[in-house]
């Protein structure tokens, strides 16, 4: 049967032929944010002064004036109907990771019969499912498991097509019924809110006036795409989306001819097919293309607000699930779905813009980069305070297989800045650094404003190693994983880069700023007594190179290469007391998100430990033992015959066949024992079975082997 499959698969990717071009592609820009109940449509659904009210709460976060709650309800349930939906959900990201939508339809019965179509202000603000099915890390206990969901005017509401209609889709925030947060997406909008708030003092402290303050987010998303067919033969890739067994080809990625490489019709009728969906639902797609595995791509968008740019992530996710089946391809999301070839990552462009201009974006006037030297050097110090969490954010099952392995930044948290601004940033710490009276130091100066040399616009050299890399004008945080919610490491840096702006600020507030010359040079005293602090951060070199371990730890770099080591440091006491000092979480919170952190990697471990074990005996042993039984008959026959010749050759491939029976059986019973215990124990056990199933794959016959081999998947498709 393994056979017929693969062979049934291979034959449909084979006779694929190109669709003729359609019309609809044409029209493409046009229906950008079709789906979308944007600004556009709020004014052609609502009365001006609605329209006004609305649109001055979800730009300047004002709470939401419940008289008009009802009349925008109307218009979104008008709108929505307009493009074929029946239903309405309040949309949320539960602390699995993932999006969650319960829906209910727009009808009412009245007294005689007759279907309405209704959808209040109460229906739009609040909603109250039952919660009781969500992980909560012991916050709600499922007999008090009421939750309510409340509507997030930032994000705007868009419309979920399917093939038979349309869903109304409200972005909400979603906590407990004692107020506790149980989603990711509250602690973003606090993180948000308080950074904002830093942004805006130090600001002042440089006597700016105030401006509206805007955190950006341009996410690069990986995935690979695989033909549905072989998918659906692959046990271990439904259940835990990454292959268990599979031994790489001969020729996987060594060739780097993937790489931005020519894209194939059947992937780009996919991709064109995306972007229409993406910009559909509003979200600026922009660039697409070959990665450096075989059959694995990027997205990237144009960056946005944060907040909107993290919803986009995760309904980016779902189009690229849903658009995948309707090419008869599966997406892939996992972080490293085969073995051998790189895995997929989720690069994270983070940057703070304040009244429309970039904050970290060096530009032609002294006074805007010494505003830009001061962030820079927030950042860094937040880092190197603050690695352990950063790290922890980036925790998962799937990422633990590609963080650390040769292709995606270690383990080890540094900041990748560049040569020339090193440089530039090492003048500045030495300024003060036990400056002379007399020597009234040229760096001093640098920041006073008049000799304050030009600096780089374009990070040149471009380190690829780096897990978080200053790149011109944003910060490329690396070490996310693809399939994880970009929630948690912008939460993350948006809270310690506040706490660090915060540090300068209240340093700069005790200046005299009305005397510029003594102003910046208290400021290069600041700067250079923190950039020679926290400078052992900055590392410029190759994070793949094994000496980078041992130098890390010299300069006292926290090295968490296990991935529950870095999770436990959430629970240290000084990372609670950040979080709450910072409003972001309670302690109650993050312990209780640590719990489901937990929960969530060894439930994962133990699910694939769980369908290894299954494969294996189940699919493969009897292949294995088949395979055996007709050795051996063929080694008795020939010992039988009056031949010389072959006697010894199947008497190696039956002994062969013979120790891989033994093999498999005995690392099964391993697995078994495993199973029972800890999750290192039941990583270890994998291992060992896929090695001696991987060796198995390459002795038997090709025509008898049950799963999709990875030179078909990685290989064949349109
Ligand atoms: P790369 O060469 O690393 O792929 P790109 O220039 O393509 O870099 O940009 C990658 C991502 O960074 C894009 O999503 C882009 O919109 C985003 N980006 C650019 N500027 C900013 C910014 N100021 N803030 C946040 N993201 C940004
Ligand atoms: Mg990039």
């Amino acid at each position: 049967m393994g056979n017929c499959s693969r062979e049934h698969a291979i034959d449909r990717i084979a006779s694929y032929s190109e669709a003729a071009l359609s019309d609809e592609s044409l029209r493409q820009p046009e229906e950008f944010g079709k789906y979308v109940f944007n600004e556009a449509a709020i004014k052609r659904y609502l009365p001006n002064r609605v329209a006004e009210k609305l649109l001055a709460t979800i730009r300047d976060r004002q709470p939401l004036d419940p008289t008009i709650a009802d009349d925008v309800a109307n218009a979104m349930k008008e709108w929505a109907i307009g493009l074929g939906a029946t239903h309405f959900t309040h949309w949320f990201q539960p602390l699995h990771g993932g999006t969650a939508e319960k829906h209910d339809a727009f009808l009412d019965v009245n007294g005689s019969g007759e279907a309405l179509q209704t959808f209040s202000g109460k229906n739009l603000i609040k909603g109250e499912p039952d919660a009781s099915s969500f992980p909560s890390g012991g916050l709600r206990c499922t007999f008090e498991a009421r939750g309510y969901t409340a509507w997030d005017p930032t994000s705007p509401a868009f419309v979920k097509r399917h093939a038979n209609g349309a869903t109304l889709c409200i972005p909400t925030i979603f906590c407990s019924y004692t107020g506790e947060v149980l989603d990711k997406k509250t602690p973003l909008l606090r993180s948000i809110s308080v950074l904002q708030r830093s942004v805006k003092r130090l600001m002042k402290a440089f006597g700016a006036e105030e401006k509206p303050v805007s955190i950006t987010l341009g996410p690069e998303q990986e995935y690979f795409l695989v033909d549905r067919n072989f998918y659906m033969h692959r046990p271990d890739l439904v259940q835990t989306g990454r292959t268990l067994f599979g031994s790489p080809p001969p020729r996987h990625q060594q060739l780097e001819d993937h790489y931005f490489g020519t894209i194939r019709p059947g992937i780009l009728a996919f991709m064109t097919d995306l972007d229409r969906e993406l910009w559909r639902l509003g979200i600026p797609a922009k660039t697409r293309h070959n990665e450096v595995a075989p059959a694995q791509f990027e997205v990237a968008p144009i960056f946005e607000d944060l907040n909107l740019a993290v919803d986009h992530n995760m309904l980016t996710m779902d189009v690229l699930r849903r658009t995948a089946l309707k090419h008869g391809m599966v997406c892939l999301l996992h972080e490293k779905p085969f073995a051998g070839v790189n895995g997929s990552g989720k690069h994270n462009n983070w940057s703070i813009a304040y009244g429309g201009r970039n904050l970290l974006e060096p530009g032609d006037e002294p006074q805007q980069n010494v505003i830009f030297l001061t962030v820079l050097t927030a950042i860094i110090r937040a880092v190197d305070l603050h690695a352990d969490i950063l790290r922890a954010s980036t925790v998962s099952a799937g990422n633990k297989h590609r963080l650390g392995a040769n292709e995606a930044p270690p383990a080890i948290i540094s900041i990748f800045l560049g040569d020339q601004l090193t440089e530039i940033l090492e003048k500045v710490g030495k300024g003060s650094a036990g400056a002379p009276e007399s020597g009234h130091t040229r760096e001093m100066i640098l920041l006073g404003g008049e000799t304050l040399p030009p600096l780089p616009k374009d990070a040149t050299d471009r380190n690829r190693t780096s897990p978080f890399a200053f790149t011109g004008n944003k910060f490329e945080f690396r070490a996310c994983g693809s399939s994880q919610s970009c929630a948690g490491f912008n939460m993350t840096l948006n809270t310690i880069a506040a706490e660090s702006l915060d540090y300068i600020a209240e340093k700069l507030e005790k200046l005299d700023a009305a005397d510029s010359e003594s102003f910046h040079r208290g400021l290069a005293e600041i700067l250079s007594e923190i950039i020679e602090k926290h400078k052992r951060v900055i590392f410029n070199g190759n994070n793949y190179a094994p000496e980078w371990v041992e130098e890390a730890r010299r300069r006292g770099l926290p090295v968490l290469q296990k991935s529950m080591q870095a999770l436990r440091t959430l629970t240290a006491d000084e990372n609670l007391d950040l979080f709450e000092r910072y409003g972001v979480f309670t302690r109650t919170e993050l312990l209780s998100r640590f719990e489901v952190f937990l929960e969530e990697y060894h439930y994962k471990v133990r699910i694939e430990g769980g369908i290894a074990l299954e494969m294996a005996r189940n699919m493969i042993l009897p292949v294995v033992v088949d395979a055996y039984d007709k050795a051996l008959a063929a080694y008795r026959a020939a010992k039988d015959s009056d031949l010389t010749e072959g006697v010894e050759g199947v008497r190696k491939v039956a002994a062969e066949l013979g120790k891989l029976v033994d093999g498999i059986t005995a690392r099964c019973a391993d697995m078994e024992t495993a199973l029972q215990g800890e999750h290192e124990g039941i990583l270890d056990a994998m291992r060992a079975l896929r090695e001696v199933v991987d060796r198995a794959e390459q002795v038997i016959s090709d025509e008898a082997w049950p799963l999709p081999k990875y030179r078909e998947m990685l290989f064949l498709y349109n």
